[in-house]
């Protein structure tokens, strides 16, 4: 059975299209395009019509960067040393909570064990509902390094090996280092390099090898040059960016996930932060901007990500991602395909973040139109995973 949705317009993860219909089958698009164009099917399979849950449809949305096991709690350092059930808990929640907001895809960077991995693997059985999941495991750290208090530590490419291959093992979809310190937990400061080339391109070789992709949390430039030479897929924060280290991602084609969000909400909510973290986010905040600006100009790809789970910052509130990239120039179209199909390509899922044949029948639906008005997307009218509306 064919369902065919129809819509005043749709983004299709690069343009618009208005007067647009779509054609979903098996929980897959098999059809996109303008309305009155619809093909008939070969054998003549009976097509619904059904009415769109909103005027304006664009491709799920993508968080390249969360943490679902943490709710965002003020006390970071507490809430990572909850205990693996609890953090189970909240993981199937928060990821919930996050495709009600049309959230369809979620790349989780680092948890303190395999409990977002398992939960990718009961979202795909259909034993409970969820968005996509393409989760890390724990993230690799060295000793004293940014996130020790969840992280798997390693010191040493050998080290460093093992402790990627172990992800692996566990079923992780994406691997994740620290390069740099950074502003949350007991760890290193933002600025200071971790990793060594050689620890840095170890890992990346067995991710590779593993067929995934590596992306790194890094802040400081040294630790970004670090990553970029070393062949990392992707960069995390990229708070500290100069000139050349721009130039450095553009020449080798790294994308970066800027995670606004976590500067924004920590500043939002500074009276009642520890002062060692709103002060390293203070250092920060407006040459993070300036380096979005920088990158953008120079034509580095940016993808969406929140760092969701950092403090105050939930899972639900992804469209203020969108609003603080728009801030630092990126146009709405830019921003809207920094959700989706930018970001697919930076997590390896080509079939998400697009509306076209052979894609993910995950959608979102708004009243409006949001290239006009990207805050339509804090309320969706309507989201679908899989092919079928949420509930
Ligand atoms: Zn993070």
């Amino acid at each position: 059975m064919r369902t065919v949705l129809e819509v005043d317009g749709l983004f299709d993860g690069e343009r618009v299209v208005s007067n647009a219909a779509i054609v979903v089958a098996d929980g897959t698009i098999a059809w996109a395009g303008k309305r009155g164009a619809v093909p008939k099917t070969p054998h003549g399979e009976r097509s619904e019509l059904r009415k769109a849950p909103g005027r304006f449809a664009l491709p799920g949305l993508i968080n390249c960067h969360a943490h679902l096991t943490l709710d965002g709690e003020p006390n970071f350092s507490a809430e990572v040393r909850q205990s693996d059930s609890l953090a189970a808990l909240k993981a199937f929640r928060n990821a919930r909570a996050a495709l009600r907001a049309g959230v369809t895809t979620i790349r989780d960077l680092g948890a303190n064990g395999a409990m977002v991995i398992d939960l990718g693997r009961a979202i795909d059985r259909g034993l409970v509902e969820g968005p996509r999941l393409v989760a890390a495991g724990r993230g690799i750290t060295s000793t004293g390094g940014h996130g020790f208090e969840v992280g798997r530590i390693a010191d040493g490419p050998d080290e460093v090996r093992k402790a990627v291959r172990e992800q692996v093992h566990a079923g992780a979809k994406v691997v994740k280092i620290f390069s740099t310190g950074g502003i949350l937990g007991e760890g290193a400061p933002p600025d200071v390099s971790q990793f060594t080339l050689d620890e840095t391109t170890a890992a990346v070789e067995e991710a590779h090898k593993a067929g995934l992709r590596i992306t790194t949390h890094a802040h400081g430039v040294g630790g970004m040059r670090i990553a970029a030479e070393a062949g990392v897929d992707s960069i995390e924060h990229a708070t500290l960016m100069d000139q050349r280290t721009v130039r450095d991602l553009k020449e080798r084609d790294i994308p970066i996930v800027p995670t606004l969000c976590a500067v924004h909400f920590i500043l939002e909510n500074a009276a009642t932060l520890p002062p060692v973290v709103v002060e390293r986010t203070r250092a920060v905040s407006e040459r993070h901007r300036e380096g979005v600006r920088l990158a953008r100009k120079a034509g580095v790809r940016i993808a969406a990500g929140t760092d969701a789970g950092s403090p105050f910052n939930r899972h639900e509130r992804y469209a203020v991602e969108l609003r603080l990239l728009a801030e630092c120039g990126l146009s709405e179209e830019e921003v809207l395909t920094a959700a989706t199909s930018t970001a697919a390509a930076v997590i390896g899922r080509e079939n998400a973040g697009h509306i076209g044949a052979g894609c993910d029948a995950d959608l979102v639906f708004v009243n409006g139109d949001p290239l006009k008005d990207l805050a339509l997307l804090q309320r969706p009218a309507g989201v679908y995973v899989r092919g079928a509306a949420v509930s």
